[in-house]
């Protein structure tokens, strides 16, 4: 085995405290991920098809736009292919997400919290220009979504062939578009979850906290048929829900986990019977210098 062969195969646990007889809440743990988050899968993919098309070779340079769970996962795989891996980040994103990517030998670019990820892109696709380095670019590939289609996706399916709703949040909706793509033709329905501030419901964007989520333009493969219905979070609820998280279930996630189980407790409210799957995407550790347990004045 090596660090690649750790990613995936996630555990799913029953959420307890959330759940009825008759509506029961999984919870698909992503920061049992070798890097601690959903993202090595992805990094996993962009890297190991980039290398197969010949878009990038071993030794090569890739570059990067990221709030920081993207770049950790590039970062991780990059060291077992011996690629160079450079990362724009908006400052205001966690702290110990950027030391994580540059331990692991990940080059970091800041670029002005207030340009947003729209900035970062930017500032990532210029650097690919005039570097030579190969763009992974996220938000437009379709190895996004392609990522999570082979392997969270049927993960799923083995684990729970009874589920009947899924719900996770949107970044650069990879991992909502790659799952509920495939999710319907098993007849399940997905809902996608979206901090106040994101665009998916047709509200302005704006700033919010809940760090992962959020999408400032429509992601290209995101087809709007996939979507059951779009979920709308206030900050405070999903913080709020870090916290009873750890209290209720012993679990430790970050606020886009927060954000996707209140979505998830809306459907529970709205059905009388069945199964629903929630994706939590990262766990609190890489949250503790902004103070996560503590949001909103705890
Ligand atoms: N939660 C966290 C903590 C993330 O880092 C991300 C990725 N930005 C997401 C959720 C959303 O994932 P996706 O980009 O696949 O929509």
């Amino acid at each position: 085995m090596n660090t690649i062969d750790l990613i995936g195969q996630t555990p799913l646990v029953h959420l307890r405290h959330y759940s009825t007889e008759n509506v029961r809440i999984f919870a698909k743990l992503e920061m049992h991920n070798p890097g601690g988050s959903v993202k090595d899968r992805l990094g996993k993919h962009l890297i190991e098809q980039a290398i197969a098309r010949g878009d990038l070779q071993r030794g090569g340079q890739l570059v990067e736009a990221t709030a920081g769970n993207t770049g950790i996962g590039l970062a991780l795989v990059a060291t077992q292919y011996d690629i160079r891996c450079v990362i724009f980040a908006p400052e205001g994103f966690s702290e110990e997400k950027i030391e994580i990517m540059r331990v692991m030998g990940a080059t970091i670019y800041r670029t002005p919290r207030a340009d947003g990820m729209l900035g970062a892109r930017q500032a990532a696709k210029q650097f690919a220009e005039t570097e030579g380095a190969y763009y992974t670019n996220q938000f437009e590939t379709q190895d996004n979504p392609a990522a999570y289609k082979e392997t969270l996706a049927q993960e799923l399916i083995q684990a729970l062939p009874s589920m009947n709703y899924f719900v996770a949040g949107a970044g650069s909706g990879g991992t909502f578009s790659g799952v509920s793509e495939v999710l319907q033709v098993h007849g399940v329905k997905s809902v996608v979850v979206e901090p106040t501030g994101s665009i998916l419901s047709g509200g302005e964007k704006g700033k919010h906290d809940t760090e992962g989520i959020g999408v400032e333009v429509w992601p290209p493969f995101l087809e709007p048929s996939w979507i059951d219905c779009v979920e709308v979070v206030p900050d405070d609820i999903a913080f709020r829900h870090v916290r009873e998280l750890a209290r209720n279930e012993g679990l430790l996630v970050g606020s886009s986990s927060g954000a996707a189980l209140e979505g998830a407790l809306r459907v529970a409210k709205r059905i009388e019977q069945g199964d629903i799957v929630v994706v939590f995407p990262d766990g609190s550790d890489r949250y503790m210098s902004k103070q996560i347990f503590q949001y909103g004045g705890v």
